[in-house]
């Protein structure tokens, strides 16, 4: 008998964190793993005392699900969801849903799509952001997909979704074929830029003002009821302040060496393969890249040496709210160029995306869930064809006011060799974004030069010129 509005299939941590959750909103959700002995666990243990059921084949699934099916794999991305989607595909009918909430690569989620719908099946790739927690308490979900599927899936996943402000969910529909995946991607790379941003205030107050954790844990603390106000900021000053059982600060144990899954990998390239300038999420998987070389960076340190100076002589106070202010200066580059990707994307692949409602998507539930992120909302609310956030008055405000303690921060930092990726590309990219004449004129030239590759006259638009530079035939 058809009892179950929803089957989930994947019942590791984020699969079985979901269905708790759809349960507490009064969803009734049919559980399946490939593992089957993993679902009579899951409902003698954790779903104990819910109104979860459980299946032992697909086909007992299926027969226990409403009309249309709605399914969510929350597998491992890659091959298993394509063996779950053809097992499927035979017992379900046209109009049934599958949705991927799996960290899939968009392009996946695009071909799926299109060989499903030539099936009568519709497919929905939902990027889950938030870890276990936010899967149990409120996730940040970034839909898209077939977009008939929406009105089947919305009440469930705007119910289940983290709430913002007066209660508005952190979910609504992104975008056709693979745009909730490519913005759970971007997503997930603005993450990277955001750690790293951090990581570099870190390190400035740590070996250019010689601060005690504790002492940094208070300014992250402070800056948390500034613009600054977010999920990372505030777990960096718990993390600074942690101590170990022997009473020490764990911080200084751990080895600084960072790793990566890949999602920040995945969204720098598309933005070289899009052309589009997405420098600090660069930097920063970079960065993360660099710092796994740790065995080569301990023997390069004794051999290659840094500047004279490392003191500091400023007003340490003053130095701080620099630093403060050069994050959220770099943190605007970042989104801005975050959502020239997304912008980039979508007249790539014809999506129509609507930039206030993802800013309100990562506004809660997610990783780099602040309050900044409303004030994105509030830009593209106020302009939804606003072409940079750097254009809008808030922003551009807001980097013109921080603008001179960037510069001093960085100019510190370089006098005294920290390095500052992430920091500094922010504001090369300020820079290069804000000049109307930049140096390309002599790399046109050079490569007419080099391979008559012609260039263009500013006083002659569209007409395309090659010269002879050294007067030979
Ligand atoms: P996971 O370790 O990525 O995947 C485990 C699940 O996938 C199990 O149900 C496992 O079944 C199944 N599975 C693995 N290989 C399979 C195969 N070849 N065929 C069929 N099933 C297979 O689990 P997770 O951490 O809960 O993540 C689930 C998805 O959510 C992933 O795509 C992940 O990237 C994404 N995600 C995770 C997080 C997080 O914080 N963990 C956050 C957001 C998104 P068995 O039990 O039979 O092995």
């Amino acid at each position: 008998m058809a009892q179950a509005d929803i089957a989930l299939i994947g019942l590791a941590v984020m699969g079985q964190n979901l269905i708790l959750n759809m349960n507490d909103h009064g969803f009734v959700v049919c559980a399946f793993n490939r593992t089957v002995s993993k679902v009579d666990d899951f409902l003698a243990n954790e779903a104990k005392g819910t109104k979860v059921i459980g299946a032992h084949s697909l086909e007992e699934m299926v027969s226990k699900l409403k009309k249309p099916r709605r399914i969510i794999l929350l597998v491992k991305a890659g091959t298993a969801v394509d063996d779950f989607i053809n097992k499927l595909v035979p017992l379900l009918e046209t109009g049934d849903i599958i949705i991927d909430g799996g960290n899939s690569e968009y392009r996946d989620t695009t071909r799926r799509c299109r060989e499903l719908r030539a099936k009568g099946i519709l497919f929905v790739g939902s990027g889950v952001s938030g870890g276990e927690e936010g899967a149990r308490y409120g996730p940040s979900l970034m839909p898209g997909g077939a977009k008939e599927a929406w009105p089947h899936i919305k009440t469930i996943f705007q119910s289940i979704a983290a709430k913002v402000g007066s209660g508005e969910p952190c979910c609504d529909w992104v975008g056709d074929e693979g745009a909730g995946h490519f913005v759970k991607m971007v997503h997930n790379g603005i993450e990277y830029g955001d750690m790293q941003l951090i990581c570099e205030a870190y390190h400035l107050m740590k070996d250019v003002l010689g601060m005690e954790h504790d002492e940094m844990s208070k300014v992250f603390q402070e800056w948390n009821k500034t613009e600054l106000d977010s999920f990372l900021i505030e777990i960096t000053a718990n993390i600074l302040k942690f101590k170990d059982s022997d009473g020490k600060y764990l911080l200084p144990k751990i080895k600084d060496s960072a790793g990566q899954k890949g999602t920040g990998k995945w969204t720098a390239i598309s933005a070289l393969e899009y052309g589009v300038p997405v420098t600090l999420i660069g930097e920063a998987v970079f960065a993360r890249c660099l710092s796994s070389l740790k065995d080569e960076r301990v023997q390069a340190s004794k051999l290659l040496h840094g500047p004279k100076t490392k003191q500091f002589s400023g007003n340490k106070e003053a130095f701080l709210e620099d630093i403060r202010k050069a994050l959220y200066a770099s943190k605007i580059i970042s989104y801005a160029q975050g959502f020239m990707l997304l912008r980039q994307a979508a007249k790539e692949f014809g999506w129509t995306l609507n930039y206030g409602g993802i800013a309100l998507m990562w506004r809660g539930g997610c990783i780099i869930r602040s309050v900044f992120l409303g004030k994105i909302k509030d830009a593209f609310d106020r302009n939804p064809e606003l072409q940079n956030l750097l254009l809008d008055n808030f922003f551009k405000t807001a980097v013109e006011n921080c603008q001179d303690s960037w510069r001093r921060v960085i100019s510190t930092g370089v006098q005294i060799g920290i390095p500052m990726p992430c920091f500094t590309t922010a504001l090369s990219f300020y820079d290069g974004y804000r000049h109307e004449i930049l140096p390309a004129n002599l790399i046109q030239a050079q490569r007419d030069y080099f391979g008559a590759h012609t260039y263009e006259l500013l006083s002659k638009p569209g007409v395309f010129i090659h010269t002879n530079w050294t007067g030979h035939g």
